[in-house]
């Protein structure tokens, strides 16, 4: 299933897209307005309880206020790893091959913005930002030590994300938050689909700055892989549902070129992942 968050009406709604016409719309009950009242129901999503189509609806974030912050994993594809260690911008480098265990970071929720939204570059606190595409992963239910071979039962879903970073303020501090979560540095959406929708052995995701190809992979290629990032996070930590997590940008971003290409105001970061849907955002 397709599930978008809209505001239609001046409310927000959950709409699910329907799978004869993808553009018309099966608004959830009122009771639904988040994704997360969809996740905590479970097999008990009602159907939906009225029509439209998309040209009457402006598009949200699939999750506009997460619970809480989103996990992260960093350096997850072998070339963007050495691509990364090479730039100067990674103050923790001390080789160029992949990490032994993954590196898991966050971002504030307040990061959170939507397809479309005009996303402002934040002169007065970097002059380096920078792009990554990744599948973001939406957890189902709660679970501690989830064990590697029961990981998939607790994925609800996934969303696209670009990761935006501050790469100075990266560097800088020698830690990846403050470059990380600033407001509007997480473009989400359009929009969450259900665990059956992906297959993540053999999905394509791209990414496009003004319609230039810069990243390009498959999910395949991830060094952890969707179960190995769940159980790792969930080693003593409760994952809850509706939890997020972002699972790494592949090579190709911005400090993988030399000189290092940061985003300028006009630039418009398209990132599409197969079936999961195309995400752009342009930023001033
Ligand atoms: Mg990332």
């Amino acid at each position: 299933m397709r599930f978008l968050t809209v505001r239609y009406e001046g409310q927000q709604r959950v709409a699910i897209e329907a799978e004869s016409d993808p553009h018309q719309l099966g608004f959830l009950p009122p009771a639904f307005s988040s994704l997360l009242d969809v996740i905590d129901a479970g097999d008990e999503v009602p159907a939906p309880v009225e029509w439209a189509v998309f040209d009457d609806v402006q598009l949200l974030a699939p999750i506009p206020c997460p619970r809480r912050n989103i996990l992260c994993v960093g350096m997850n594809y072998c070339e963007h790893s050495i691509e990364f260690s090479q730039s100067g911008f990674d103050t923790s480098a001390t080789t160029t091959s992949q990490p032994e265990f993954p590196i898991i970071f966050s971002k504030f929720g307040s990061s959170v913005v939507g397809p479309g939204e005009i996303i402002d570059l934040l002169p007065h606190v970097t002059s380096q930002v920078d792009y990554e595409a990744e599948l973001a992963v939406l957890i189902g239910k709660q679970g501690r030590d989830i064990p590697v071979d029961k990981a998939m039962d607790f994925v609800w879903g996934y969303t696209v994300i670009n990761d935006v970073t501050a790469r100075d303020r990266q560097k800088r501090h020698r830690q990846w938050l403050l470059g990380k979560t600033p407001d509007g540095f997480c473009p989400m959406g359009p929009r969450a689909v259900t665990r059956d929708e992906v297959d993540l052995s053999d999905t394509r995701l791209t990414c496009y700055v003004n319609d230039e190809l810069r990243q390009e992979a498959n999910t395949r290629e991830l060094i952890f892989s969707v179960p190995e990032i769940i159980s790792v996070i969930s080693e003593g930590f409760t994952l809850q549902p509706g939890d997020l997590i972002a699972t790494g940008t592949p090579a190709g971003v911005g400090i993988g070129y030399d000189p290092p290409r940061f985003l300028k105001p006009g630039d418009c970061v398209r990132i599409e992942i197969s079936n999961v849907g195309i995400l752009e955002n342009t930023f001033k």
